[in-house]
């Protein structure tokens, strides 16, 4: 830290993206990426857009806007558009938490939310998940807080059933519930169709996953307009122009082929639970996931163990030094080929205990 670092971040840890190392080549299981590219006409549309690059690119984001509230079946003033969906979070931190209102969601989460409190300087408190590592609901009425819920939750993948975000929207009428939903397309039930009921309730969304477009950075908030508006508001006081022109193009022909988007998270699906099964024979314990990745222990191999024996086989996991979780790692579903080499891998090390 510079001795000119504002005193105000001195306890602020930046997050720590999951690592990219280029000492070799990798199966990379370890960031929940997509495991097909996006559709091709996504790159034309992008190329296309760089032949205008000396312009900005549009502020009000109106094309993409528009064909995405096509999509969902929802009007344009209900979205925002982001540069991944980590910048909405961040704005949701910014609009509606302060030092009367803090932050409140679950102890072992997405590890931005912590980072995003510091960062805006608002209190948080940190719900602890249930012995069985799903979200404990109860503990989730009347808060006071703006909670923060990743439904399903990463990294354990356990989704709450739309009844139950229902009750917590419920029982939390005067504040905001933002509920994070990056892997939903992946086999769980989106919040969106509720916006219109609850005025309280904002969606986040990610282009990263379920639509294959990581390196692109999209990302998109559903609610109703009045939220929308205090979150532009925020936008517009710090980078009108997030998206850039490519990204914007991009996104739209992303779109335009959702069928080929719905298609491979199907395909992915079928490979989370053939690897699951092929993982239960291994005698892994995995919870029910509901996203394109596993959160799995086993009971004769350490979780770093494993996580540090397939990365010198040339496979990347995740694993997280944390208490409760210190025996899992996270595995994000590749292809066929790779889940296939991934078993293989773990089969020896298992093997060779
Ligand atoms: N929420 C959760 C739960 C995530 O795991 C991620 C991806 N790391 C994000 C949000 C942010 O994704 P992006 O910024 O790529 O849209």
């Amino acid at each position: 830290m510079s001795r000119y670092f504002s005193e105000k971040f001195a306890e602020l840890e930046a997050y720590v993206p999951g690592e990219q190392p280029k000492d070799q080549q990798y199966i990379k299981l370890n960031t929940n990426e997509n495991a097909y590219p996006p559709h091709p006409a996504v790159a034309e549309a992008a190329a296309e857009a760089a032949k205008t690059l000396h312009l900005y690119s549009d502020p009000e984001c109106a094309e993409i806007r528009k064909t995405l509230a096509e999509n969902m079946g929802l009007t344009p003033d209900e979205l925002i558009m982001v540069n991944g969906s980590d910048e909405v979070l961040n704005f949701a931190f910014m609009a509606f938490c302060d030092k009367h209102t803090p932050a409140v969601f679950p102890d072992i989460t997405y590890g931005f939310y912590p980072v995003f409190a510091r960062l805006n300087q608002v209190p948080f408190r940190e719900i602890p998940l249930l012995e069985n590592l799903k979200v404990n609901t109860a503990a989730f009425r009347q808060t006071a807080g703006t909670i923060f819920l990743a439904n399903p939750n990463a990294p354990t993948g356990i989704a709450l059933s739309r009844d139950e975000i229902e009750e917590i929207l419920q029982t939390n009428a005067y504040n905001v519930v933002v509920v994070d939903e990056a892997y939903v397309d992946f086999g769980a039930e989106s919040c969106v169709p509720l916006i219109r009921e609850y005025e309280n309730l904002l969606v986040t969304r990610t282009f990263s996953k379920s639509r294959s477009l990581a390196g692109g950075r999209l990302g998109f908030g559903a609610a109703n307009p009045e939220l929308i508006r205090d979150l532009e508001t925020i936008r517009y006081s710090t980078n009108p122009y997030n998206l850039d022109s490519m990204t914007l193009a991009a996104g739209k022909a992303c779109l335009e082929h959702d069928s080929y988007n719905t298609d491979n998270c199907r395909r992915i699906v079928r490979t989370r639970e053939r690897t699951r099964y092929a993982m239960e024979k291994m005698g892994f314990e995995m919870t029910e996931s509901r996203t394109n990745f596993l959160f799995a222990r086993h009971p004769d191999v350490g979780g770093e163990e494993l996580y540090r024996k397939l990365k010198e086989k040339g496979i990347l996991i995740r694993h997280f030094n944390v208490e409760r979780i210190r025996d899992y790692n996270r595995i994000s579903i590749g292809t066929e080929e790779q889940m296939k080499a991934f078993l293989q891998a773990c089969s020896e090390v298992i093997g060779g205990k």
